[in-house]
């Protein structure tokens, strides 16, 4: 394996599959069967999800919304999703434990950057909710700020497309897909990877971002072995 400890980033977008919103059975089905098969091979592996696809803070805020509720509202379903997340992963009798950057200690741990560290040491898969806790930022943010926090050798942001493209591949037939570029190639080219703050926070912390099509089976583990997949995102 080339990589020990990775963090994935999953958008709650991922989640919901062909409905749109809400949480579709079948995707965390699929998620947590590839997550369950890498936690075999020994990979230490922390999560982060999204909450797009249940609520997103700048929604609320354009139709009125005063925008720090609504970032809260979009934080509170991160930890829906990540709950979910970890339902169909002890389905599949993986250890997991959520620790919630927001306190609510009936459903989740608080997050401790120590106490995370010591359940990956001990293999268990970490899913950070609740994203920083802080509003006006964003589940890629947490998932750069955690990664960093955590040691971790690379985060794996699995989206729908193989990596990243000069255009949307879904709207353009000539997009063209790079296979690497620099944290400041996708500031200056204003590509929509991550947003700006977390793309940052890796350049300044040589955090490598590899960007894959999560639904093709195997891509995650073959990430983790270094496979050239998807686009890479370096110094
Ligand atoms: N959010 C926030 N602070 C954070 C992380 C998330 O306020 O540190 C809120 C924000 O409103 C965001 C929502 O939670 O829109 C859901 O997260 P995000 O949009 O990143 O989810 P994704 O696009 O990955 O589904």
């Amino acid at each position: 394996m080339k990589y020990n400890r990775v963090l994935i980033k999953l958008s709650g977008e991922a989640l919901a599959g062909d409905q749109g919103n809400g949480i579709s059975g079948e995707i965390l089905n699929k998620i947590s069967s590839e997550i369950a098969s890498l936690q075999k091979t020994g990979c230490e592996i922390a999560i982060v999800v999204g909450g797009g696809n249940i609520h997103r803070g700048v929604a609320g805020a354009t139709s009125g919304m005063d925008r720090a509720t609504s970032d809260y509202m979009g934080m509170m379903a991160t930890v829906i999703n990540s709950l979910a997340l970890q339902d169909a992963l002890e389905r599949r009798n993986v250890y997991t434990r959520v620790l919630s950057a927001i306190a609510m200690q009936e459903v989740a741990e608080p997050y401790i950057r120590r106490r995370a560290v010591r359940h990956l040491e001990k293999k268990r898969v970490v899913i950070f909710a609740a994203g920083t806790g802080n509003p006006y930022f964003t589940t890629d943010t947490t998932a750069a700020l955690r990664a960093n926090e955590i040691n971790a050798d690379l985060i794996m942001k699995a989206t729908k497309v193989d990596g990243i493209y000069d255009k949307d591949p879904m709207k353009h037939k000539d997009a063209k897909k790079f296979d690497k570029l620099s944290y400041i190639e996708v500031l200056n080219k204003d590509l929509k990877v991550m947003d700006s703050t977390a793309i940052t926070l890796c350049m300044d912390n040589d955090m490598d971002i590899v960007v894959f099509n999560m639904f093709e089976e195997g891509n995650i583990a073959r990430v983790v072995q270094g496979e050239n997949i998807g686009t890479v995102v370096t110094k």
